[in-house]
């Protein structure tokens, strides 16, 4: 039987996507092998307890979701993770997975909503970026950028075009809490007329991001 490390799971509204405010329970896989300089996970990153896919699968029924959200740390660096995305699938929700970008997004359910982050220079971890993913995106996926400043926007605009992004599916724009406001985004989004999707982290405004919220 399948384990899966995970350091929670809980029933909060979905703080950014397509589905943003819409009642999620989330499952967070412990561990992931970035470190961007604004992650606000870190706590996942070690811990954890190992659970039964069959187990998580029940707890995550119990809440009765309409959406599942499998997340991270980075989920996909857990080989289990596979597993654990087709089994909650079979419950008949929408689920999505949300990763980093760094990890291959291949032989996933095609069920599933994939939530690719692309690391932007500032992040500290543009490297990481497996651009071989890009080719696997279809239209009910959705790639994210998390900029934190001028020179982050400018790049992620580049790579609009560079990968032809918004033929393949939605781009969201997200600002950095605390370091860009979301206005200025806003303003250089609209100024450059992108289709584009801009997001603030809900949660965060909520719930001042607090576990487990
Ligand atoms: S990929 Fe996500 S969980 Fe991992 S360090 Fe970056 S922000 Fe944190």
């Amino acid at each position: 039987m399948a384990q899966c490390r995970i350091t929670e799971i809980f029933y909060s509204l979905q703080g950014e996507t397509r589905t943003v405010g819409l009642p999620t329970v989330f499952v967070r896989l412990t561990g992931c092998p970035l470190r961007c300089g604004y992650c606000d996970t870190a706590y996942a990153f070690h811990g954890g307890q190992k659970m039964e896919v069959s187990d998580i699968v029940a707890e995550v029924k119990s809440y009765n979701p309409r959406y599942v959200t499998v997340t991270g740390g980075e989920p996909l660096a857990q080989n289990t993770c596979r597993e654990l995305l087709t089994a909650l699938c079979d419950l008949d929700v929408e689920v999505s997975l949300e990763t980093s970008g760094a990890m291959d997004i291949g032989n996933i359910d095609p069920r599933v909503v994939r939530v690719m982050d692309l690391k932007t220079p500032a992040s500290g971890e543009v490297s990481k970026n497996l651009y071989s993913n890009v080719d696997q995106l279809n239209h009910q996926d959705q790639v994210k950028f998390v900029i934190c400043n001028r020179e982050d926007y400018d790049w992620a605009r580049e790579q609009l075009s560079s990968l032809d992004l918004i033929d393949r599916c939605e781009i969201l724009f997200s600002p950095v809490h605390g370091d860009l406001t979301p206005t200025d985004l806003a303003e250089w989004i609209i100024a450059d007329n992108l289709p584009v999707r801009m997001q603030i982290q809900l949660h965060k405004y909520l719930w001042n991001d607090a576990q487990g919220r």
